[in-house]
């Protein structure tokens, strides 16, 4: 693999970026692999990656049927935090926050992770006592989580309007670990570890059956590129595992709801971490072009049309405006939607299924991009070991017939 390091950096800016070779290969699809991952989001590359460099699993595929991070990896607002109520779900986002924490040098790759907090607005008496109640469930996990009075919050975030408003803030939760990172650089920084490891990743490659042998258990994948077989096959395919699961006759608790994101026109450096209020739904960041990056709700309706409705991006504008007043004369440059596959309790399913040699992880719904390196990595084991990682242990299919949930969505509303 071709390093990058400042001397390298500065060699090739003297002889006119000449030398740059391709970051991976353009692969053509094998007959047969020893595992085969669908969908080259950043969870797919990265469980290709663990599995090539943790687990040594020597013929491994990542197909996807458009661009790597064509997803909702290169859809999302890349917000990054671990503070969740549950220890299960604490124990699972820590493990990817602490990998995000030195996964630039493990790829060798940029992916900009940036550890700039991110602060949870309270507006109401409930907000608060669910507010505190994480900190102080994150805390006895070991997760960092504080609590702000508004001023304190308003001294972290200045362009945060605590006077007379709708929605009066009455404190914040902050994560100071918690942050934002590059959502392409994570599928292509994972994309080129993983080549030069010897992954074949396939594009323009999409996943049309799933053939299975007389005992039940995956033996082949039909695809638009020709027949791969492989006796283990992990799904990432985020708001179309569904689609892909039914191919193997699994059917899974998930619906799939467009989600939208928009970012304004470019500004100076103005907004130092990340803002999220699940009560009025809008959150915000300020990536490093100088865009805002604002993202609402889902829509209330399931579909697969990767737009949403436009009463639910006005909304988040709203209440931006509200919050952020100097903020009411910014032009909006673009918008745009993702297919996010949601999970009755808003945990996600890093599991093995009813069918041998099926691999499953979904149900991220409006929240896995900040799980990428951690669920890749369990995922990856999970598949290798034929049996989950600890870590990922309770996230299984079997919680939803016998109760076991994992309540994300009660307590907090938005997972983002
Ligand atoms: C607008 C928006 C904002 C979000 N904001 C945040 C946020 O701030 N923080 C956060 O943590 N999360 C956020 N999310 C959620 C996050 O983006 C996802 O949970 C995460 O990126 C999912 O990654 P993935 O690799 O599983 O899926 P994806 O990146 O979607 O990858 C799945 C891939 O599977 C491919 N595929 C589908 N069907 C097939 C097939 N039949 N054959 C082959 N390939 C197939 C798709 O083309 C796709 O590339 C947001 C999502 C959206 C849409």
């Amino acid at each position: 693999m071709q390093r990058f390091s400042a001397l390298a950096l500065l060699k090739r800016g003297l002889t006119g970026q000449r030398g740059w070779r391709e970051q991976w290969r353009r692969a053509e699809p094998q007959a047969g692999y020893d595992v085969v991952i669908v969908g080259g989001g950043g969870h797919g590359l990265g469980t290709a990656y663990y599995l090539a460099r943790e687990h040594r699993v020597g013929r491994v595929a990542v197909l996807e049927k458009g661009w790597i991070g064509g997803g909702n990896t290169g859809r999302n607002t890349t917000i990054i935090r671990s503070n969740y109520l549950y220890a299960e779900s604490a124990a699972l986002y820590d493990h990817a926050l602490k990998l995000w924490e030195g996964l630039s040098g493990a790829l060798n790759y940029n992916v900009m992770f940036s550890p700039r907090g991110v602060l949870m607005l309270a507006h109401t008496v409930h907000d608060v006592q669910s507010g505190k109640r994480h900190v102080h469930a994150n805390r006895a996990s070991g997760v960092d989580n504080e609590w702000l009075t508004p001023q304190e919050a308003r001294a972290y975030c200045p362009p945060l309007n605590i006077d007379d408003i709708r929605y009066p803030v009455l404190g914040a939760a902050l994560q100071r670990r918690g942050g934002t990172a590059r959502h392409d650089a994570v599928a292509w920084g994972y994309a080129r570890a993983a080549d030069a490891l010897g992954v074949d990743i396939i594009e323009n490659c999409e996943v049309t059956g799933i053939r299975r042998d007389a005992a039940g258990a995956v033996e082949a994948l039909e695809t638009t590129r020709g027949l791969v077989r492989a006796r283990r096959v992990g799904v990432a395919a985020a708001g179309h595992t569904s689609v892909i699961m039914a191919m193997a006759g699994v059917r899974l608790p998930l619906e799939s709801y467009p989600l939208q994101a928009l970012v304004s026109e470019p500004v100076k450096p103005v907004f130092p971490c990340v803002v999220m209020s699940n009560t009025i739904h809008a959150y915000i960041s300020q990536s490093d072009k100088g865009e805002l990056v604002i993202g609402a709700g889902t829509d209330a309706y399931t579909s697969y049309t990767q737009r949403g409705a436009l009463h639910i991006s006005g909304h988040a504008l709203e209440a931006i405006c509200e919050l952020f007043p100097l903020f009411r004369r910014m032009r909006m440059l673009r918008n745009w939607g993702g297919i996010v596959d949601v999970t009755p309790d808003r945990s996600p399913i890093i599991a093995k299924t009813p069918v041998p040699g099926l691999y499953v992880n979904c149900g991220w719904g409006t929240g896995g991009f900040k799980a990428t390196p951690g669920s890749a990595h369990v995922f990856a084991w999970t598949i290798a070991h034929d049996e989950p990682h600890p870590i990922n242990a309770p996230f299984t299919i079997e919680r939803f017939r016998d109760g076991e949930l994992i309540d994300e969505a009660a307590a907090a509303a938005v997972a983002h």
